[in-house]
């Protein structure tokens, strides 16, 4: 319909009304190939980083084929360096200089790569019934249920006494064998089905199945656990007592998959937050030389408050950013109160199975692209950042001129709940920033969805903001 044919309620409808649009409308046939290209290598990411150790070593793979290299305290630095320092292996800063000098503050792009998963106890290994299992503690905020009857695998590390350590990966590669928690079989699970959700499962029961074959020839007690640390023994050198200084995560045994007959959706785990982590990532190695330093910051222990030497709130990310303006004879309070942070974490899709829990006027859809959330917190915004009408001004601009789908969201109903992310340990800083991510069904859950369409305008987000001047 031409322009003359309009009445003047659709004319003042278009002027004054916020409509935001599917995503999907608003694609080219180049922008679908390129969200295709960047959904296949987000795939990629994700089968090699199950953890947030391994997602460290597949960042710095990927920042290294693209000419990145370690920085160390002293270094001199120019504009166009490509830079990135490792925190105790768990997390990962990278930096892209800019042509200004840091005195003029940096585009922060931040996440975080641990997910919610089962870890080992320090003791884990025990047998029961000639059955032999692993004790676990969930890490970060789990639906218990979730986690029985489903295939996992077991990635982490373990710390010897003479100093060297032992990587261990056992699920993901065809032939390995899965691990699992074993459920009540529902011809006995009466009083189980009575229980409320959170009560059905107790941590305590969360134990690993990892074995039932007897050590031959034995007569004494614990003949499987026996069996199963002569393999271990064999397999990687280690002995019961190697357990107690180990890392070792049981995560599930999912590969990422196009998910829908029409592919528009990837099913994973550990989208939360990897899938923001990656956006961050991609956008940075993606860049030329910005007019503003750009930092990407992938985070290590956001699920359990960022706390601990390599979560948001340790030191490790100052230390980096304080070398890096030493090199340039700029104080780091004055390139942190001109800086810019993205807190890129995902927020809640709304889902209509469960449309109750949701504001329908002010949740994130699938398909509409980047959700930005001035606030996150629970109750009346507690712990949350909240970020400034001017913050947000600022952010809408760089997204729109960059033709990027992006909406605004809050995570639920007030009153359902709430969550939080490493926003506020960058605002405390004295660091602007606002939270923004993708949208994700099934948070937390051993296999998470989301759209390709979101990860991918998280990415261009992402690449606006790092190249915004
Ligand atoms: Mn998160
Ligand atoms: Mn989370």
């Amino acid at each position: 319909m031409d322009e003359k044919q309009k009445t003047p309620g659709e004319l003042r409808r278009e002027a004054l009304f916020h409509q935001p649009k599917n995503g999907w409308d608003r694609l080219s046939q180049a922008e679908e190939g390129e969200l295709n290209a960047y959904c296949e290598d987000y795939k990629h990411y994700l089968d090699a980083a199950k953890t947030e150790r391994e997602a460290v070593t597949e960042a710095v793979r990927l920042a290294q084929a693209k000419g990145f290299k370690p920085f160390t305290r002293g270094m001199a630095i120019q504009p166009g360096d490509k830079l990135y320092r490792v925190n105790r292996g768990k997390a990962v800063m990278l930096a892209v200089v800019g042509n200004k000098s840091l005195s003029e503050g940096v585009n922060i792009g931040a996440a975080h790569i641990d997910s919610p998963r089962l870890d080992l106890k320090p003791t884990p290994l025990y047998e029961e019934n000639e059955m032999a299992f692993f004790k676990t503690h969930y890490y970060g905020g789990i639906r218990k249920y979730q986690w029985v009857a489903i295939p996992l695998e077991l990635h982490g590390v373990l710390a010897l006494k003479d100093g060297s350590t032992v990587q261990v990966a056992i699920g993901n590669n065809p032939g390995d064998p899965v691990f699992t928690v074993d459920d009540l079989l529902p011809h006995l699970g009466a009083e189980q089905s009575k229980k409320p959700l959170g009560e059905a499962i107790p941590a305590e029961t969360l134990n690993v199945l990892v074995g039932s074959r007897p050590f031959k020839d034995d007569e004494g007690s614990d003949r499987v656990k026996l069996a199963i640390l002569d393999l271990l023994n064999q397999k990687y050198g280690i002995v019961e007592a190697d357990f107690i200084s180990a890392e070792l995560e049981v995560v599930p045994n999912f590969k990422a998959s196009d998910l829908g007959f029409d592919r528009s959706f990837i099913g994973a785990y550990g989208h939360d937050d990897r899938v923001c982590g990656y956006a961050c990532l991609a956008a940075l190695l993606d860049l030329g030389t910005p007019e503003r330093t750009a930092v990407c910051m992938l985070a290590d222990k956001e699920e359990i408050g960022s706390t601990g030497v390599s979560g948001m709130k340790s030191a490790a990310f100052d230390t980096f950013m304080s070398d890096l303006c030493d090199a340039q004879r700029v104080q780091l309070k004055v390139c942190y109160e001109h800086s810019f942070c993205l807190s890129a974490d995902v927020t809640a899709a709304y889902d209509p199975n469960f449309a109750d829990v949701y504001e329908k006027r002010n949740s994130a859809y699938i398909n509409y692209g980047m959700g930005l959330c001035k606030y996150t917190g629970s109750r009346g915004k507690s712990g949350a950042s909240d970020a400034s009408a001017e913050l947000v001004g600022y952010v809408r601009r760089v997204l729109d001129e960059a033709g990027v789908a992006w909406q605004m969201a809050e995570l639920g109903k007030v009153d359902a709940g709430g969550g939080g992310t490493v926003a506020c340990y960058m605002a405390e800083r004295d660091i602007d920033t606002l939270d923004a991510g993708v949208p994700v069904l099934s948070m937390h859950a051993p296999f998470e969805t989301v759209s390709k369409l979101d990860c991918y305008m998280t990415y261009r987000g992402m690449k606006a903001i790092y190249e915004a001047k």
